[in-house]
């Protein structure tokens, strides 16, 4: 198909006519998680004609997600998001090339996500790994959009090579539990939106050839009317930007659990990665409840005798990842893994 009439109105606009519309279909994206956000970025961006782009989410799409999470439907319920949103990005523009990968983003595997990357766009519902975002395209030298929405707060900053980078900014993340989480606070459609076209907003021009405005973070509160956009500057001593220590990238090894935003769940990650297919976990787990498998990932619900009588649902993806559904408590749910999947 001729790609002209799809973006003739894009084409209309300052900085992305034919020579930037060339410049967008040859250029990568990552979106690192999607959730609300990521579904909204990448919408914009495979619309708008970028050539290739990588989604990494480990997650299943949830009834909780269809209120804001714009790529799914009712049918995408129990489908890895990854997966669903590239099924519904290849209908919307086939000619993009859409990478779906059911995959965490951390130190071990972000190197790799990132390899061929133009711009990286975040996608994530906690503040962890944005500084692992921040620590690996600051050190690359890639420039990367941080992008946040929580109840009815949005923000999005453009983060390029020599700063400033985000811990310029927040030289520390929060200690887990100080900010709110679209668990607790909840998260309004209309907040991701803005926040997803502000990430876009200041991330296409840069993939279209265009020299950055002046850094700046973006923050909107939609429920006083708020929309500021706050000068930042590059700070000497930054650890990450100024002093060269990437202390999320290099940084000792995590406990593995990690408490999912907006779920009753745990995802638990084994310290060593699984060899087992998805026929190899039904049989590992037959002994534990009712389990099916499908889409790379095996689900069920375990045996009330193994849990101590809580109702526990398990997902596990043939890599060894689990999801614990049933608690937010990592103990309970690392000791379900320990006793129903021996890691
Ligand atoms: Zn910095």
């Amino acid at each position: 198909m001729d790609d002209a009439p799809r973006h003739a109105r894009q084409r209309l606009v300052a900085g992305f006519g034919g020579e930037a519309q060339a410049r967008l279909r040859a250029s990568s994206v990552l979106i690192a998680g999607c959730g609300a956000l990521g579904c909204s970025i990448a919408d914009q961006l495979v619309r708008a004609g970028v050539g290739r782009v990588v989604i990494v989410d480990r997650d299943v799409v949830e009834p909780s997600n269809l209120q804001r999470q714009s790529l799914f439907t009712t049918a995408d319920v129990g489908t890895p998001k990854a997966v669903a949103a590239r099924a519904r990005l290849e209908a919307v523009d086939p000619s993009i090339r859409v990478e779906a990968w059911v995959d965490s983003l951390d130190r071990e595997s972000i190197e790799d996500y990132l390899d061929g990357i133009g711009l990286a766009f975040d996608g994530f519902d906690a503040m962890e790994p944005r500084y692992l975002l921040n620590d690996a395209c600051v050190r690359d030298g890639r420039p990367w959009v941080y992008c946040a929405a929580i109840a009815t707060h949005a923000r999005a900053m453009l983060v390029r090579p020599g700063g400033p980078c985000l811990r310029c900014v927040w030289p520390d993340a929060p200690p887990v539990g100080a900010l709110g989480t679209c668990d607790t606070a909840g998260v309004l459609a209309s907040t991701v939106a803005i926040a997803a076209g502000a990430s876009v907003a200041l991330g296409l021009p840069v993939l279209a050839g265009a020299t950055p405005a002046v850094p700046a973070l973006v923050s909107v509160d939609t429920a006083t009317g708020s929309w500021r956009t706050i000068a930042v500057a590059r700070d000497p001593a930054c650890p990450c930007c100024g002093a060269g220590r990437f202390e999320w990238l290099d940084g000792d090894a995590g406990s593995g659990a990690a408490v999912l935003c907006g779920r009753n769940a745990v995802q638990i990650r084994p310290a060593v990665e699984s060899m087992l297919d998805e026929a190899g976990w039904l049989a590992r787990l037959a002994h534990a409840g009712s389990f099916t498998t499908g889409h790379g990932l095996v689900r069920g619900s375990v045996d009330p005798s193994l849990t101590g009588g809580l109702q526990i649902d398990l997902t596990v993806f043939i890599d060894g990842r689990a999801v614990v559904h049933g608690t937010s408590d990592p103990a309970v749910a690392s000791a379900v893994c320990s006793r129903v999947l021996g890691s």
